[in-house]
């Protein structure tokens, strides 16, 4: 019996001398990592630049997703092009074995917010052009050089465990995430970590705030005709879009305040001298549930219907985007705010302060906001009451595995969103240096996934009971 006792306290103090030397030894690999991305400062800034520089539209990041997947390649990435038959997005996978942890950030750009970096009052790169007025420009570039700085020290430690980076295509129309988690991507993926460009370091967990949307395309068809020869014999499809704007305006007043719905005329017609005999009007439709944005949704199809009755025409509809509401996890975001708390916020310049401050007075940014970031947000909790706001599709893959959204400060904060002064900091020091902070982060982030099993079994135990 007594050896028995002496060989069970023998096991324990080798099993505990096991793990010291495992903790001793993450936290040498971190310190590492953060040297490794550090030394990648000027490639990460190349990278930022230049995607800044092609800034595409939605499904159009064709140079964008080139240049990209080209250096993935270079680093030995296996990639699959043209997933869920989205010609610019793309699959990179490094590694072997589990776990499978999927990184990704969107990629894509907001109309008309072209915008020369640095400069502190509306001046474009290119007249009327797309601009990364949103910062998209800054998450693929954080992302490449958090795993290629991970990667130095897994090859080297024979670390098993895949890596995947994929991009967030056409974000801004809630365009692909829903087809990625349909088509089986994210099936093999045990975590995912997401990244959205933001003015300081931040992650949350539970239900986030902000909406689930559906985005539709309805389409009149009437019969056109000359319209001063003979406008009795037409049936206009422009009436029609007119008349369903119309009927959802007398709706909206009695919509409830978490729900938001904007619309824009795809198609007016063309010329005024022909009625037309083709309109269509591109609606989202915002609320904080599934139920409530579906019935936000049909009571729509009814006034569309509507509308072509009055005016004769036929209509049809296409779902354009949709995205879930947001569900994030516990044991990622715990994980990962211990790691902010190590990495903290970047070093402001000089420069890079009164650039901040000078945008901020030219979009008259509220008065309580001075110049950037210079303390931490505590860890975001689960919303008690809902909130209204945006949406993004990285819903849908919140509620298919654990996931979390990383937001990086290489933005200034107090900006109005989709807007020119939105891309000014967005190619300057201030972006290069929030990448910097995120991807030293991140690369932590998935040292701890990667070393400690145990982390990925807490966070599917969080997922599967929330
Ligand atoms: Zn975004």
């Amino acid at each position: 019996m007594k050896k028995l006792h002496l060989y069970l306290i023998a096991i324990l103090i080798v099993a505990s001398v096991a793990a010291q030397k495992k903790n001793s030894s993450i936290k040498a690999f971190k310190k590492e990592v953060r040297e490794n991305v550090l030394a990648k400062s000027k490639m990460a800034q190349v990278i930022v630049d230049k995607v800044f520089s092609f800034s595409e539209l939605g499904f159009q990041e064709i140079e964008t997703s080139k240049y990209l997947t080209e250096i993935l390649k270079n680093n030995g990435f296996e990639i699959e092009y043209g997933i869920s038959g989205v010609p610019t997005a793309w699959w990179a996978k490094w590694g072997s074995g589990k776990p499978v942890i999927a990184i990704g950030n969107d990629i894509d750009c907001i109309p008309k917010a072209s915008q020369k970096p640095g400069v502190a009052y509306h001046d474009p790169i290119v007249q009327g052009a797309p601009g990364h007025g949103e910062g998209h420009n800054s998450g693929t570039p954080l992302n490449i050089v958090a795993v290629l700085a991970d990667k130095e020290i897994m090859a080297r430690e024979n670390i098993q465990g895949t890596l995947v980076i994929w991009p967030g295509v056409a974000e801004e129309q809630l365009g692909t995430k829903a087809y990625y988690t349909r088509d089986g991507y994210f099936d093999e993926v045990d975590l995912c970590i997401f990244m959205h460009v933001s003015n300081n370091l931040g992650v949350s967990y539970g239900p986030a705030s902000g909406t689930g949307m559906i985005s539709v395309e309805y389409t009149f068809s009437g019969e056109s005709a000359h319209s001063a020869g003979a406008p009795w014999r037409t049936k206009s499809a422009a009436d029609a879009v007119e008349l369903t704007n119309i009927g959802w305006q007398y709706n909206r007043e009695h919509l409830h305040p978490l729900g938001r719905s904007h619309a824009v005329i795809t198609d007016g017609g063309d010329q005024p001298s022909v009625v037309p005999s083709k309109a269509s009007i591109w609606y989202y439709f915002r609320e904080i549930t599934y139920p409530k944005i579906m019935q936000m949704y049909e009571r729509a199809n009814e006034v569309a219907a509507g509308a072509a009755l009055m005016t004769q025409t036929t209509l049809s509809s296409k779902i354009l985007g949709s995205a879930w509401p947001r569900h994030f996890n516990k044991i990622i975001a715990e994980t990962m705010y211990e790691n902010i708390l190590q990495v903290e916020l970047p070093e402001w310049s000089d420069d890079d302060q009164n650039l901040a401050k000078a945008v901020q007075k030219k979009v008259n940014a509220p008065s309580e906001i001075d110049g950037l970031a210079v303390a931490l947000y505590p860890i975001g909790l689960p919303i008690t009451e809902p909130k209204s706001g945006g949406s993004d599709d990285i819903g849908d893959i919140s509620w298919k595995m654990p996931s979390v959204t990383l937001r990086y400060p290489s933005n200034i904060p107090g900006l109005q969103g989709h807007h020119w002064s939105n891309a000014m900091a967005m190619a300057t020091p201030i972006a290069h240096k929030g990448v910097i902070s995120g991807a030293q982060l991140e690369a932590m982030t998935l040292l701890d996934f990667l070393l400690k099993p145990k982390l990925v079994s807490q966070a599917w135990n969080y997922f599967d009971e929330e």
